[in-house]
């Protein structure tokens, strides 16, 4: 599901159903992939670039807590250590059931991540029960008033 190939898209504020689709549907297997003994809750996301590829992300914890890593973060780094770094909008799904029970909305440190590297106008979160229950938001939605790049410059 890594790299699989969208047509591109160059706006998460235009993101066609099917897209969103495509993206709960790899984000909920990627749950699969996991690594959560402590907490049980298991994190999947699915992150669109503007070039069309979806990375998969899943949360991966570790007996040092603080040391865990986020599902959407993981999704993040692996698109810009593999030379993608614009994003159209990231689909995540979380719970500790099978099928999740309620929505997992990214952590605060995943939306400051997400606002390094997205505009937060147009930039698409999905968070999904399933593929026919979820909400849409803009990082902006997430992330008001945020601490960006533009602040260093
Ligand atoms: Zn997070």
């Amino acid at each position: 599901m890594e790299q699989k190939r969208m047509e591109a898209v160059q706006s998460g504020a235009a993101l066609p159903p099917k897209m969103i689709e495509t993206l709960i549907t790899t984000a909920l297997k990627m749950r699969e992939r996991a690594y959560c003994p402590y907490s049980g809750y298991s994190v999947g996301a699915a992150l669109l670039t503007k070039s069309g590829k979806i990375y998969g992300g899943c949360n991966i914890e570790n007996a040092a807590y603080p040391d865990t890593v986020c599902g959407e973060r993981t999704a993040i780094f692996k698109a810009i250590s593999e030379g993608e770094c614009a994003f159209v909008a990231i689909a995540v799904a979380g719970g500790r059931s099978e099928t999740p029970e309620g929505y997992s909305v990214p952590c605060g440190s995943c939306r400051q991540v997400m606002n390094e590297f997205c505009d937060p106008d147009d930039f698409t979160i999905v968070v999904a029960k399933s593929t026919e229950e979820y909400k849409v938001f803009t990082l902006r939605d997430l992330l008001p008033e945020s601490f960006s790049p533009a602040a260093l410059v």
